[in-house]
């Protein structure tokens, strides 16, 4: 058997396109805020990408840099003056923040209306009580990968390996939602190669490269590899190079369908947090939301 690759690369491209296709037709320019804290190169990285993409999808971006030892009530200050500035329809702060901050209470600061990231309590609680509410991106891209490699994903078996904040526990919630059978596994599990073997679909979101073994996979599974980890490279002295949390290559033989890393999951998470702040300013102004966004 050979999986076939979920190009997430590509389905992100395609949603970005819907974006602007729907941002063109809205009455207003959806904005969203940027906050990042301090000098992190990759956390620079991905504020400029998510600057880019914004732009490029037709939105306006807003970029607050404050500087590494900025107090906490400086930042929550940035915080407040946009939860209260009508022209901001999201508001994202990069993460991780410097370890004299909490992270916790600055987030907490957002909006839940403006919390295009969903990791506000707010916004975990209306999605663990199915209302309507900002979903986090990471793991809305893994749901959608997965419903374009299988279409409906009802009565499927979904192992999700962790059990994060960030990314497995609402991949749960998220998959839930799907009507799947929903299992979460994560370091206290017993028998871990057997639960996923159960598994029509596999999150994998550990963070430990290619933990995941060919064969603990049930045949045909589909794999949504969300692991991103940089490894020294074999052949390279010196260099490294990012694998998933799933052994890639001897699992194309086993999986029905797999999302490579880098390619797969990543992508995906930058163009849920545009669709997501399409999702606020609809909300918040009262338009109609696009219904090409929906998955
Ligand atoms: P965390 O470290 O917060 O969580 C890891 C989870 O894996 C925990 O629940 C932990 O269990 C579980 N775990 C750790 N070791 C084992 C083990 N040996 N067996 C079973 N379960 C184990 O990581 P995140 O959820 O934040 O991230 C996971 C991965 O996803 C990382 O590689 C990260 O880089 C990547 N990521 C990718 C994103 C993207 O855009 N594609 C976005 C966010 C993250 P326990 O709770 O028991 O300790």
């Amino acid at each position: 058997m050979s999986a076939s690759i979920i190009d997430g690369k590509a389905y992100a491209a395609g949603l970005r396109g819907r974006i602007s296709d729907a941002v063109s037709a809205l009455p207003g320019q959806p904005t969203l805020a940027v906050v990042l804290v301090g000098e992190d190169p990759a956390s620079k990285v991905y504020v400029k990408n998510k600057i880019k993409f914004t732009i490029e999808t037709g939105m306006r971006s807003v970029e607050h840099k404050l500087p590494a030892n900025v107090s906490e009530d400086e930042v929550v200050e940035v915080v407040r003056a946009l939860n209260t500035d009508d022209e901001v329809d999201g508001i994202l702060v990069q993460l991780p923040l410097p370890k004299h901050l909490n992270e916790n209470r600055v987030i907490e600061e957002i909006h839940p209306d403006k919390d295009v990231d969903g990791l506000t309590e707010t916004s975990a609680g209306r999605l663990s009580l199915g209302k309507d509410g900002l979903r986090p991106c990471t793991p809305t891209g893994s749901v959608m990968l997965a419903k374009d490699a299988l279409g409906d994903l009802t009565g499927k078996n979904c192992v999700i390996l962790g059990r994060s904040i960030l990314v497995g526990k609402p991949a749960a919630m998220l998959f839930l939602e799907q009507n799947c059978t929903v299992t979460i596994a994560h370091s206290r599990t017993e028998n871990l190669s057997d639960v996923i073997g159960g598994a029509d679909i596999l999150v994998a979101a550990v963070g430990r490269p290619q933990m995941v073994q060919a064969e603990w996979l049930k045949p045909g599974a589909c794999v949504i590899d969300v692991g991103i980890n940089r490894i020294p490279h074999p052949d390279k002295p010196g260099k490294t190079y990012l694998v998933g949390d799933v052994d890639y290559k001897p699992s194309l033989d086993t999986a029905g369908s797999i999302t490579p890393v880098p390619g797969g999951v990543g992508p995906m998470t930058i163009a849920c947090l545009l669709r997501n702040t399409v999702l606020a300013a609809c909300m918040r102004r009262g338009w109609k939301a696009p219904d090409n966004l929906s998955f």
